[in-house]
């Protein structure tokens, strides 16, 4: 019997506010422990919470961008357990009014588009952090009261890629939307993964483990291709599987057992008496729809579509957003948009690289490009001389057709001047000619070479060509 993997992803993002969720505290990482706190997110007695606006903000424009539904009421839960990184011994969370629900994400996989449905996209407080040293432990609380977004994918996914393609789509859509710095290394990223096997084709839902508290996405990747094969071994030989907690061991490469579900806890949820529900306004909503962005993966193909790229110049763009928005202003209206990418893909951004110019500093003004690129196309420069053309514009800002002119660099397409050329060419060099004369065809290329030296470069190679080819012949 052929078995199939269900995985849901409940993914806790830290948002890009000033302060803390609660409190005046600043929202940063690498402060000196215990540094960025106060009675507010100590949890100490007495102390009111007051919801960071921008925190609800960015939840409600996260919920826009994952094409959720904004709620007009929301509401504040006390998460109750007791652990030592979290003083009030609750988070605050939102349980059963959340900001956002119902949402999808789609994103690329298997050549593609796959679509994972979003639950939910709720505002809750991040807890401080353990260290365990060799004699004892320490709690940094700097962290304690962050706004953290958790968002509860449906179990949508089938495999490992597919869980970390979705991951990826994510965070680009949170860094496109400026809601997080999606910093995996500073711990602003971490998962949950809920994974079960059943039979290929069956409705009902296998037991339901979880892996707790993954940081990074290949680390997520790999637990799942560890787990899912350990959880269809274990049913193929005829074993049951419970639900429970499992930890992912990195070093070892595997997943372990942390608690099963006798061992869950209940965490007595009740309304968050200390805050009142958060209702909205339309004119709130409105300055929040202001701030939504065009997708990512809706950008790559509006960039395929619009100016004919193929689809690694466009993700290019989709990643470089300052750089794309160099594209767009040089390919509006020009002919040969594919033209002018190459340009900006190669050469802008080789030159940029190499003179360590940041783009805003950039000379070349982006209509120039599409000139540049009618220049080599109607045959006025040839590509080799439009390089040394680009250079002049990166360096000076000059038009193309102002330097051309200048230098005197338009090609001689004039018949009469290139059998100039090779006349003096055929004159000069008896011995290829006496080589091609005899079935070396190379020699030609060589001639060649010698006519577009001695017209440094301006004489039109392929005209060049024929003449010199037409009076060997002869
Ligand atoms: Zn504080």
């Amino acid at each position: 019997m052929d078995y199939e993997a269900v995985i849901g992803l409940e993914t806790h993002v830290q948002l890009k506010t000033k302060s803390k969720m609660w409190c005046g505290c600043a929202n940063e990482f690498g402060a000196p422990p215990n540094t960025n706190v106060c009675p507010v997110c100590l949890g100490l007695p007495g102390v009111l919470p007051v919801a960071n606006e921008e925190a609800l903000r960015l939840t409600a424009l996260t919920g826009l961008l994952l094409n959720c539904q904004v709620s007009r009421f929301a509401k504040f839960d006390r998460k109750n357990y007791f652990y030592p990184d979290m003083p009030k011994n609750y988070q605050i969370t939102q349980y059963d009014k959340p900001s956002t629900s119902n949402g999808y994400v789609d994103f690329e996989f298997n050549a593609g588009v796959s679509r994972v449905r979003i639950t939910r996209a709720h505002l809750e407080e991040d807890v401080g952090k353990n260290f365990h040293f060799e004699q004892n432990s320490g709690v940094d609380f700097n962290r304690a009261g962050v706004p953290l977004l958790e968002i509860v994918s449906e179990p949508d996914l089938t495999s490992a890629e597919m869980a970390y393609q979705y991951l990826n789509a994510l965070k680009d859509i949170l860094l496109y939307g400026a809601v997080s710095d999606c910093d995996m290394e500073k711990g602003m990223v971490r998962c949950d993964v809920n994974v079960s096997v059943r039979p290929a084709g069956q409705q009902e839902l296998g037991a339901k483990i979880e892996i707790k508290n993954m940081n990074s996405f290949s680390g997520v990747r790999r637990a799942l291709e560890y787990e899912i094969p350990r959880q269809m071994e274990v049913v193929k030989q005829g074993g049951k599987l419970s639900q429970e907690t499992r930890r992912w061991n990195d070093v070892a490469g595997i997943t372990e057992i942390m608690r099963t579900k006798e061992m869950a806890h209940d965490y007595r949820y009740f309304p968050e008496p200390d805050l009142m529900p958060f209702v909205p306004n339309d004119a709130w909503l409105a300055a929040v729809r202001g701030r939504m962005v065009e997708l990512p993966l809706a950008r790559k193909h509006r960039f395929m579509a619009a100016y004919q790229l193929p689809a690694p110049d466009a993700e290019t763009f989709v990643y470089d957003r300052p750089l794309a928005g160099y594209f767009e202003a040089a390919a509006v209206g020009a002919k040969s948009p594919k033209a002018v990418a190459n340009w900006v893909i190669n050469n802008l951004r080789a030159k940029l690289a190499e003179t360590q110019t940041p783009l805003d500093q950039v000379k070349i003004k982006p209509g120039d490009l599409p000139e540049l690129v009618t220049l080599v196309e109607s045959g006025k420069i040839s590509s080799k001389i439009a390089q040394d053309v680009f250079a002049e514009m990166f360096a000076g800002g000059e038009s193309p057709a102002k330097i051309v002119e200048r230098k005197g660099l338009a090609q001689v397409s004039d018949a009469g001047a290139i059998e100039t050329f090779c006349d003096e060419v055929i004159a000069a060099n008896p011995r290829s000619v006496q080589d091609y004369k005899a079935g070396k065809a190379a020699a030609l290329n060589f001639l060649k070479g010698q006519v577009m030296k001695a017209s440094k470069g301006k004489a039109n190679p392929n005209l060049a060509g024929e003449i010199l080819e037409r009076k060997l012949k002869s």
